[in-house]
């Protein structure tokens, strides 16, 4: 049955000794049950955060020491560049690789499956041959299509905002270990430093996971379809698909063009974020620069009817 909502911040002693649960911060009924369902699914232990950027942030502070270095790959998520930026002034070093080839010498590597926008998928074999532990960045390809620590990293990493969560309704991260003492380790760290989740956002996981498989095969299916329709479209210069997940980018020919797409769509919104079963668009050079081309759009399909969604697509890029 449904696990109830627990909002309470503290929780009476048990004749006297401190139980399962006692204060918020360190740990709350549906926080663990969502950590529960979310580690059987990935294969691992998952430990939640109040977002995706605070479970980046506790692994590098964590796990690492000031000086040490992290090999990033080069079309990973915008804002871990940005979070890495951030900690250069705590003396956290970074370098960008190409994470299809072999990762530079580093003592972690972060890799991302399928990397956000650009969908590259890293090479597995090259980044667990390398004697750093491995985090992948799994938030667009979710636990339906790939379970990271079977292919040799150590730690996954989840923006729980996307996928999982799956409504545009809660903000929450997750990182899931291979090996138990590195979730002690972060559980303790998140104590230390207050990156909690939410109950509530812990409750609308375990709600979204239910569903996770349903709404990530239909979207998988939706996104094959739209990619092979804009491959054929005219105004289209280039797609951008892994085969598998509910995002697509493509390109048009000139930001303008671009600008007159994400705004010529009706049924699809146009605003950023990705992973809800409503369909978004939103050009990506305005948060990422010249990392992107100002004509790619990235489109984040939903469940829609891809008939529907072909439609609005196909209006919106008779304006470029
Ligand atoms: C959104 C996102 C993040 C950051 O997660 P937040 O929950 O927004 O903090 C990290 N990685 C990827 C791939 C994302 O899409």
């Amino acid at each position: 049955m449904e696990e109830p909502l627990d909002r309470s911040t503290v929780w009476p002693y048990v004749d006297g000794d401190v139980g399962s649960f006692y204060y918020a911060r360190a740990g709350h009924p549906n926080g663990a049950a969502a950590e529960r369902a979310l580690g059987e699914l990935d294969g691992g232990e998952a430990v939640l955060f109040a977002s995706g950027t605070a479970a980046t942030t506790a692994i590098v502070l964590a796990l690492l020491e000031p000086r040490k270095r992290v090999a990033l790959a080069s079309g990973a998520y915008y804002g871990t560049g940005v979070t890495f930026t951030e900690l250069g002034r705590w003396g956290l070093q970074h370098d960008l690789f190409d994470q299809t080839a072999t990762p530079p010498e580093a003592d972690l590597v972060w890799i991302e499956a399928p990397s956000n926008p650009h969908l590259t998928m890293p090479d597995f074999e090259a980044a667990a041959a390398h004697p750093a532990p491995v985090v992948c960045d799994a938030t667009a390809a979710t636990p339906i299509h790939l379970r990271p620590l079977e292919h040799g990293c150590d730690f996954v990493l989840h923006s729980a905002t996307k996928y999982l969560a799956g409504h545009h309704d809660a903000l929450l991260g997750a990182v899931v270990c291979r090996r138990a003492e590195d979730a002690e380790r972060l559980r303790a760290f998140r104590n230390a430093t207050g990156a909690a989740p939410a109950p509530d956002a812990a409750w609308l996981l375990l709600r979204g996971l239910k569903t996770l498989e349903v709404r990530v095969l239909r979207q998988t299916e939706t996104a094959r379809d739209l990619a092979e329709r804009l491959r054929g479209h005219p105004a289209v210069t280039l797609v951008r698909y892994p085969g598998f997940g509910g995002l697509v980018s493509f390109d048009v020919e000139s930001g303008p063009a671009a600008r007159a797409v994400e705004t010529g769509t009706r049924a699809i919104v146009n605003a950023t974020s990705l992973g809800g079963t409503q369909t978004t668009i939103e050009t990506r050079h305005r948060w990422e620069g010249d990392r992107v081309p100002e004509g790619l759009l990235r489109l984040s399909v939903g469940l829609e009817p891809a008939e529907e969604l072909w439609v609005d697509l196909t209006n919106a890029l008779a304006r470029t």
